[in-house]
């Protein structure tokens, strides 16, 4: 079974797309959300928090999110700290995941892949791009915040033309370009390969 990656700046749709994809039957592995459920569940990786970023990282054993994004998001060798705890844990159970599943191809849909390396565990990776004023508007619109915060969080990222450049596939969702099409494009690629 093919393991593939799908990924793109902040606002691009990469959720919406995968959304997409798992209407064909094809399985997903939500990267963010599992982190998040790791970062409750894995008992290593909460120790390594606490150990990191101080006993006040829970309250009464459930993470505090606003505490620790916090930190990280003002703070870049922070964030890289939380990201080196997390990764490993996380590309472990996206592999036993994968491993489980039954289908051509499944995806991990994750914010970095290049930045993290995670392309060596992945067969091709599909970049999603949408203009960046377009990702701005997306972001502070779901997620009610400032378009200050939402360049913070950007600048975090590899470049988006960087990013697609090392895509094997790329979906343009810039609300001009119709997107199932080039869903089913690759799909059918992709049970052919
Ligand atoms: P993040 O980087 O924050 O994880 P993301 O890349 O997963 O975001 P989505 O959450 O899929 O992006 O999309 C961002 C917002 O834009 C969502 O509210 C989504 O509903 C909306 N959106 C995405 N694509 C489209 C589209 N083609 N048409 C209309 N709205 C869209």
């Amino acid at each position: 079974m093919l393991k593939i990656g799908l990924t793109g700046g902040i606002g691009s749709g990469k959720t919406t797309v995968a959304k997409v994809f798992e209407t064909l039957g094809i399985p997903v592995y939500y990267a963010d959300a599992a982190t998040k459920r790791l970062m409750q569940t894995n008992a290593g990786l909460k120790e390594a928090i606490r150990k990191n970023f101080g006993e006040a990282s829970f309250k009464n054993d459930k993470l505090d999110t606003k505490y620790l994004a916090d930190i990280v998001f003002n703070d870049t060798e922070k964030l890289s700290l939380l990201n080196a705890l997390t990764h490993p844990v996380v590309i472990d159970d996206a592999m036993q995941w994968m491993l489980q599943q039954q289908a051509p191809y499944a995806i991990k849909e994750a914010a970095l892949i290049f930045e993290a390396g995670i392309e060596q565990y992945l067969d091709y990776v599909i970049g999603v791009q949408a203009p960046l004023a377009l990702r701005m508007e997306r972001v502070i619109q779901r997620d009610k915040v400032s378009m200050r915060e939402v360049q913070k969080r950007n600048a975090q990222q590899m470049d988006e033309a960087a990013k697609m450049k090392r895509c094997n596939f790329i979906i343009t969702n810039d609300e001009e370009s119709l997107v199932v099409p080039q869903v089913l494009a690759i799909h059918e690629k992709l049970l052919q390969l």
